[in-house]
């Protein structure tokens, strides 16, 4: 039988987002050759980023939706380089993929590895796992507001930036991560908004995700403001499994839980669109990193994990499985970088991954 031949856009983009989108395609290369014929790779790779903005004026070209809309998967590396400026880069490129796929679901794993030294006070956390659900496509990422509202000019600006909160919007959210609960051994979802004080966008999320937790008696649930959330991030996070947060406080809480496990370069995560009318996107949580970008030491942790989150997704659970195993060894090993701790580079602990296939 012919393998499945899945066509995968990479968009390495800024910084040490090639040096990882490397090491995770040759896993997945590796993984595909070696699949008995179960499945096949073909790799587009797009040169979209801040290299592409000073010479084009664009972060990607103005049909770079349409050009990405039939691939099977966007595999990304991290956008954004001091040359152009953080919400030019962010909104011409990453966000606008997100925003125009409608990727409006952002699962972002705590993964705790062996061999890796924890902040966390405890002898071992490895049995720690718990998964931010992030909304994706509004809230405080709404792209609302302006600039020099007062008309008094300046030393008087007044600036405004609004969250966009919808009853669907909450609701299609709340949903996934119940479903994602429903899946995991611990079927509980923790709902965290800052509602005592936003007193309108996050009591509609608050209602919402009190109607739908009554859709779930299966599944346990529990609300947390984000402040009270993050403390019990760090202090008692062994009764936490799935997190469902808006748009920016799951931004921030998924890179504290990326810290405690070790360091930001762990974290994986896929941008979903689940009703798959548009391809969705796997990226490592991490930023662009231009104080080590090009000198072979970024951790690919984070982003080879968002591999295997886009083989799940592809329909291929095993060979994520001997991914995730496969990562857990090499850690175990010993094989981690500075940001680790270690000496490794991202050559050799991708080596030492391809070692424990
Ligand atoms: P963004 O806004 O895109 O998330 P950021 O400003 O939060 O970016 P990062 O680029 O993620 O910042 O970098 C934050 C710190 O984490 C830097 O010191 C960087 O070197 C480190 N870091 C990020 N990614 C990695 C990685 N893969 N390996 C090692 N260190 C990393
Ligand atoms: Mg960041």
């Amino acid at each position: 039988m012919a393998p499945r031949t899945f066509h995968i856009a990479a968009i390495p983009a800024d910084g040490v987002g090639h040096e990882v989108v490397d090491a995770g395609r040759t896993v997945l290369d590796a993984l595909a050759s070696d699949s008995g014929g179960e499945f096949a790779l073909e790799w587009t790779e797009f040169d979209w980023g801040s290299d592409y903005y000073s010479r084009t004026g664009r972060m990607m070209p103005e049909d770079g939706l349409e050009q990405l809309q039939d691939f099977d998967a966007l595999y990304f590396g991290a956008v954004g380089w001091p040359s152009v400026p953080d919400h030019t880069s962010l909104w011409g490129l990453r966000l606008a993929i997100c925003q125009g796929f409608d990727q409006w679901a952002n699962v972002r794993p705590v993964q705790f590895h062996p061999g890796v030294l924890s902040p966390l006070r405890k002898a071992d956390q490895t049995d720690l796992d718990w998964v931010v659900v992030r909304e994706n496509s509004e809230g405080e990422y709404s792209g609302l507001g302006g600039r020099n509202l007062s008309g008094r000019g300046p030393g008087n600006e007044v600036a405004v930036q609004s969250s966009l909160f919808t009853e669907k919007g909450c609701e299609r959210i709340m949903r996934f991560a119940f479903d994602l609960a429903r899946k995991r051994d611990h079927p509980k979802v923790t709902s965290v908004t800052k509602s005592n004080a936003q007193q309108h966008g996050m009591v509609l999320w608050d209602e919402v995700f009190e109607r739908v937790a009554a859709d779930y008696p299966d599944v346990d649930s529990d609300r947390c403001l984000v402040d009270a959330m993050a403390a019990r991030f760090v202090l008692h996070p062994e009764d936490l499994s799935v997190v469902v947060a808006s748009n920016l406080h799951a931004d921030i809480l998924s890179d504290l839980g990326s810290a405690l496990a070790g360091s930001l370069g762990l974290a994986s995560s896929a941008n979903l669109n689940p009703e798959r009318r548009t391809p969705s996107m796997f990226e490592p949580v991490h930023g662009s990193a231009p104080d080590i970008a090009g000198h072979g030491i970024a951790n690919p942790i984070g982003a080879i994990g968002s591999a295997a989150l886009m083989l799940s997704h592809l329909g291929l659970p095993a060979p994520a499985a001997r991914v995730e195993r496969a990562l857990g060894a090499a850690t175990a090993a010993g094989a981690l970088p500075p940001d680790l701790g270690g000496t490794a580079t991202t050559k050799q602990i991708t080596a030492t991954v391809l070692d424990h296939l």
